[in-house]
């Protein structure tokens, strides 16, 4: 491994790119009208393993990555 993107010292994740292929829209109307807000909403998975949605330039929104094992 040790290719996982670096961390700020108060634990955010400093990276931004998604990781191709891995982006996905939420169909809320799948979900029920609860979510309809979420409607349209484009996420992505981070190499750290995380996943978060997308900003509109597309890049990750910050985010924490999931605690080591
Ligand atoms: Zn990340």
């Amino acid at each position: 491994m040790g290719d996982k993107p670096a961390v700020t010292p108060d634990g955010y994740c400093t990276n931004t790119e998604p990781v191709p292929g891995n982006t996905r829209t939420v169909n809320a109307h799948a979900a029920g009208p609860k979510f309809f807000r979420m409607h349209g909403r484009r996420y992505a998975q981070c190499p750290c393993g995380r996943e978060t949605s997308l900003t509109e330039r597309g890049n990750l929104r910050r985010h924490k990555p999931p605690k080591e094992a």
